[in-house]
């Protein structure tokens, strides 16, 4: 079974996230955990949580189908000491908040270089950062996005999820999140059935779907390769229907989240009925 949904606004209360994933018919959503472009946040109040959980209880969201993302300021790879230390600090207490909603996975943009330090040297920071955040926190999973590779960004190949995830010690609560125009962004080919298959065939020997922990569903307005981040809604950028349809009659990606950020919201709760629309 699919579980789609958006990522959706928790402006006012993160007890809004799911009541705005149901308004629009959404089965997953995403959200941030706080403010994505400011460093500090209140913490959560009783009130946060009790109705955030009741919500998600009452509108039937299951912590497995619900995908929170870090704020975008974060660089857990940051190339010098202070800047490290604040996105680790942060990145505690996002993971933290995940856990006092209950939930099970975080998802994260890996990290940027800055052409300061290497890309292995980035990557060895963020794995470590991993291990410091799993060490502080229980039952959360890091869920690592693969990126456009945009700017310094690292995370645009497949090998290098598997370096970082090689570099975590608790293989248990490390996973990845598959963002279909970032792939394509990155050069990566899915547009046709056969290409579909064999870019996640080297996905599986690289990385292995075992650690697949949800899906950004995105269209993307840059061409293969552009190593450009643009998303576009479904239909209106250049990937073509297809894609999306060999996505939703893929038993491998049953039973997670399945999550659109596309950028006119207004037309999300119609994106949802398109893609259900194309299981067979
Ligand atoms: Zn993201
Ligand atoms: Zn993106």
């Amino acid at each position: 079974m699919k579980y789609v949904g958006a990522h959706v606004s928790a402006a006012g209360g993160v007890e809004n996230a799911p009541l705005n994933a149901h308004r629009i018919g959404a089965k997953a959503f995403a959200f941030f955990t706080k403010n994505q472009r400011q460093w500090f946040a209140a913490p959560y109040t009783e009130k946060n949580i009790e109705l955030f959980k009741a919500r998600c209880n009452e509108f039937g969201y299951s912590p497995d189908h619900i995908l929170p993302h870090d704020s975008y300021l974060i660089n857990l790879g940051h190339p010098e000491e202070e800047g490290l230390k604040k996105s680790r600090a942060a990145f505690f207490d996002e993971m933290k908040r995940c856990e006092q909603l209950g939930l099970n996975r975080f998802n994260f943009h890996p990290g940027s270089h800055l052409n300061v330090i290497s890309e292995e040297a980035c990557m060895d920071r963020i794995a470590e950062s991993v291990n410091m955040a799993l060490e502080n926190t229980k039952g959360v999973t890091a869920v690592i996005e693969n990126t456009a590779g945009q700017g310094t960004n690292v995370g645009y190949r497949f090998e290098h999820l598997a370096y970082i995830i090689d570099k975590v010690e608790d293989k248990t609560r490390v996973g990845v999140c598959i963002d279909t125009a970032h792939t394509l962004a990155a050069g990566y080919e899915i547009r046709t059935k056969e290409d579909y298959e064999a870019t996640f065939q080297r996905f599986d020997e690289i990385v292995g779907f075992d650690y697949l922990r949800g899906m950004h569903i995105n269209d993307s307005k840059r061409e293969l390769d552009s190593r450009v981040d643009r998303h576009a809604n479904i239909g209106e950028g250049i990937m073509g229907m297809d894609i999306f349809r060999f996505i939703m009659n893929d038993p491998r990606f049953d039973d997670m989240p399945l999550i659109l950020e596309t950028p006119d919201e207004t037309l999300w709760a119609q994106e949802i009925q398109l893609l259900y629309s194309l299981v067979r």
